[in-house]
């Protein structure tokens, strides 16, 4: 499995919170590897080595990604010898639903336990205009891209446990998969926005991407795929230098160095000079525009000065900026913007011509923000004797 280093030095899982630790990843807990995490190619190679005929890869991906087979017995046109030797090679089913829990707005959390007992979450989020660029968003689903994280972020639930260890290309796809089979409905758009930094793990990303996408795979169109950085520079080049039409979002939070480095210790290893000559890049080679997201902090980060400031790192990139009203998470000091100061906020860009709307809300009574469905789980675990494995849907 790629690992690649994070760009910021992982905090220790017991330094703010007394929630269990996670089980660190380690070899002996390596379990066998992910059919959703292979492509194609390897998939072929596979059965090279096995001396099965070639039409059976296209075969064996139809019943995973089409029929959606749960059990390497059920491809009843495979020969059984073959059948048995996928079910020793790969594991199919890696995520086990521990929890979900539908929002009144629609939007669905899912919790899965990993075969190492960490914890990862997703979000179904029903039709709504527009979300993040294209015409009209229909069921997107924000995953996961790491247990934990270790950027630090100082609004974001996600960090607050440290960094535990990077999801396998298998363990992203299949997200994607339990979502629809527990839902019954199909994904359309998928975006990088759940727990981990995407950019930090940055292999598996590209292999995840691929299979998504792949019309053999899960066949969402590269521009219905958008990765969501916290502004690893870097990576965006190399990003901006891959074949596939995906999208960028950045979430910036803050205007100058000042204010963005007082919530993002990621801001001191690539100061803005630095990120938006990442982004200029990135502009050089893709025709999509980049997107900013920008969380509304009360006093921080919502005042006009700011606002201005933004306005003109936008114009310098052809940004769009997506405005998202703080979600509370109990261990920072913040609150959210009022709505007056937003509706101003959202005012002094669009006067200054830049595309802007503040986010609708979604799932705020699910915690559906960022790393909040864990950090419960983890909490209540935590007191409990016995883990909890409750299903709040019906
Ligand atoms: N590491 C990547 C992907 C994580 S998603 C990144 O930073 O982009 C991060 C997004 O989650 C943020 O842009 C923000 O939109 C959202 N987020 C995290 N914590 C939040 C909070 N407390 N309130 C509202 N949105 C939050």
């Amino acid at each position: 499995m790629a690992r690649s280093e994070p760009a910021v030095e992982p905090r220790a899982c017991s330094e703010r919170h007394s929630l269990k630790s996670p089980r660190a990843y380690s070899l002996a807990s390596v379990s066998k590897p992910i059919f959703s995490g292979q492509t194609k190619d390897d998939l072929a190679a596979w059965m090279a080595a096995a001396g099965e005929p070639g039409f059976r890869t296209s075969q064996i991906l139809e019943w995973h990604y089409e029929k959606r087979a749960l059990r390497f017995e059920d491809m009843t046109s495979l020969p059984a010898a073959l059948r048995s030797q996928l079910a020793e090679g790969f594991e199919l089913t890696p995520l086990h639903e521990v929890r979900s829990q539908l929002s009144v707005d629609g939007t669905r959390k899912f919790l899965f336990r990993l075969h190492d007992d960490n914890l990862v979450e997703s979000v179904l989020i029903p039709a709504s205009p527009a979300l993040y660029g294209s015409a009209a968003d229909r069921r997107t689903l924000c995953v996961s891209s790491q247990v934990g994280c270790a950027f630090d972020c100082q609004f974001c639930a996600s960090g607050l446990a440290g960094f535990t260890r990077n999801l396998d290309p298998g363990e992203i796809v299949s997200q994607i998969l339990e979502a629809e089979r527990i839902s019954g409905e199909k994904v359309n758009n998928v975006v990088f926005m759940g727990m981990g930094e995407p950019l930090a793990n940055y292999r598996n990303l590209l292999k995840a991407v691929e299979i998504l996408n792949a019309e053999w795979g899960v066949g969402i169109g590269a521009r219905r795929i958008t990765v969501s950085t916290s502004g690893v520079a870097p990576r965006i080049r190399d990003l901006a230098d891959q074949p596939l039409a995906i999208r960028l979002a950045l979430s910036l939070h803050g205007a100058t160095d000042e204010v963005r480095q007082r919530i993002m210790p990621v801001n001191r290893k690539y100061p803005l000079e630095v990120l938006f000559e990442a982004l200029q890049y990135w502009r050089s080679r893709k025709k999509q525009k980049v997107t900013f997201e920008y969380i509304m902090i009360d006093g921080l980060n919502d005042t006009p000065e700011q606002a201005a400031e933004l306005a003109k790192r936008a114009r310098s990139i052809s940004a769009k900026v997506n405005l998202i009203p703080y979600n509370s998470v109990a261990d920072f000091p913040w609150a959210r913007s009022t709505r007056q100061a937003q509706k101003d906020f959202l005012s002094v860009l669009e006067r200054a011509g830049v595309p802007a709307t503040i986010r609708l809300e979604k799932g705020h009574d699910i915690d559906a923000a960022c790393g909040q469905l864990r950090l419960r789980e983890e909490t209540e675990s935590a007191a409990a004797t016995e883990p909890a494995t409750t299903s709040d849907l019906s």
